[in-house]
């Protein structure tokens, strides 16, 4: 389906092509017919499916088409962590380039001038805010914010808000908008607690499920079962060994993240960190040169797995085993992108081999083993405990009596 055919403004189909979208993704056919026809919406989309433009596209047409207060914010955008909202403050600019339609990402980190510059826009009405949730409340706490004539709300990552712990502050943000509005949620999984936020915050949503909780096929899956002292030399011999255009390793500590890089630079590689230590400038320069290929290799936190959009990474190591199947497919769907093909490569201690048990069970398969390398000798065994809940139970509630 081509853009023309939603109805959407020509001024919003020039922002389309400069940006070369040429035929809408299946979210976007889905989800922008309602949005035009002023419907509440619960999606269940993950990243990569062109979610974003899904919900801007329509909103970007209902400001530019219908009346609107010129000096309020029209609409609110609420995001788990800042890299998402410069994402879509960054798509947002791109669509709505040839338009009159102004906007700013609110997501903290900077220096005060930054905070002055948000207070700004907040308090003279940008048309769209992109905000982190943290950084809304403290300008909320303020007094400043004209909220009074907003009509859209969208909440994007849900899911990964909740996780993050920001119902609270989404509730409050919400207490200070016009009960009137359009609402948009966006998730990339729909757990009960999903479910129970939608029916607070909707009116009657259309739903619309496109998630994909099983990794694409191209992307080729190892798993390598090792000792926890043999992780770092593995890692070395894997990089050192064969050319990589570029690789993102994921590391569930940022300890761990740190200590990796560290040991990576000292033999020479070509590699930088990103986890929440580092200030934001330092996260969007390491990130910039990691997605325009001048850094090789990155090693981040799960602040990477979701929500960013990063082409051409050949290979995406997993340092250690993600916490649930929803994190592995989110961390080894950064490759394998757009039509190229990647490899996803995860490291097994033995501590975590029922953690990656209960990952194969949810991709419904089990992961290749892949051999250690000579030098390394042997590997243990891939023998994860069988977990019998209810046996466990029955023996502990017998202990007790
Ligand atoms: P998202 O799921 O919003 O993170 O989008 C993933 C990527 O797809 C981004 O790089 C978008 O710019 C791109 N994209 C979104 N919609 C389209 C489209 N209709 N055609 C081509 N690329 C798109």
């Amino acid at each position: 389906m081509t853009f023309k055919e939603f109805g959407l403004d020509e001024r919003l189909l020039e922002g389309i092509d400069a940006m070369g979208y040429e035929n809408a993704t299946e979210v976007q056919e889905q989800v922008i017919p309602p949005i035009i026809a002023g419907k509440d919406i619960i999606a269940s989309a993950q990243t990569g499916t062109g979610k974003t433009a899904a919900f801007l596209l329509p909103l970007i047409h209902k400001l530019i088409t219908s009346h609107h207060e010129e000096h309020h914010i029209n609409a609110l955008i609420i995001v788990p962590t800042r890299e998402l909202a410069i994402q879509i403050a960054q798509t947002m600019e791109g669509l709505s380039y040839f338009t009159s339609v102004s906007s700013i990402a609110v997501y903290g980190g900077g220096d005060g001038a930054l905070f002055t510059i948000e207070k700004k826009a907040l308090t003279t009405g940008a048309d769209v805010v992109i905000c982190t949730p943290g950084r809304m409340i403290a300008h909320l706490n303020m007094n400043y914010v004209k909220l009074d004539g907003l009509k859209y709300l969208v909440l994007d990552e849900a899911d990964r808000m909740l996780d993050m712990g920001f119902k609270d502050d989404i509730m409050r943000i919400i207490s200070y908008l016009p009960k009137q509005r359009q609402n948009l949620l966006f998730s990339a999984t729909m757990p009960f607690r999903i479910r129970e936020l939608a029916r607070t915050i909707l009116k009657d949503p259309v739903e619309i499920n496109i998630a994909i909780s099983k990794p694409p096929e191209k992307i080729v899956q190892l798993a390598y079962v090792v000792y926890e002292p043999q992780k770092i030399p593995l890692i070395k011999e894997i990089l050192q060994q064969k050319e990589f255009g570029s690789v993102l390793i994921f590391c569930s500590k940022k300890q761990n993240v740190k200590q990796l890089a560290r040991e990576l630079k000292r033999a020479a590689l070509p590699v930088e960190e990103i986890h929440s230590d580092l200030l934001q400038d330092q996260r969007e320069r390491v990130l910039l040169d990691f997605k325009n290929g001048k850094l090789k290799i990155l090693v981040a936190t799960d602040i990477l797995s979701r929500g960013i959009d990063i082409e051409d990474i050949d290979l995406v190591i997993n340092y250690d085993v993600p916490h649930d199947g929803e994190d592995y497919v989110h961390r080894i769907g950064r490759t394998a992108r757009a039509s190229n093909t990647g490899s996803a490569f995860t490291f097994i201690s033995e501590s975590e081999q029922g953690k990656f048990a209960r990952i194969e069970r949810l991709l419904g398969h089990p992961v290749d083993k892949a051999d250690l390398p000579e030098k390394f000798g042997k590997g243990p065994q891939y023998v994860p405990r069988q977990e019998r809940p209810s046996k466990k139970r029955y023996g502990k509630y017998k202990k007790h009596r």
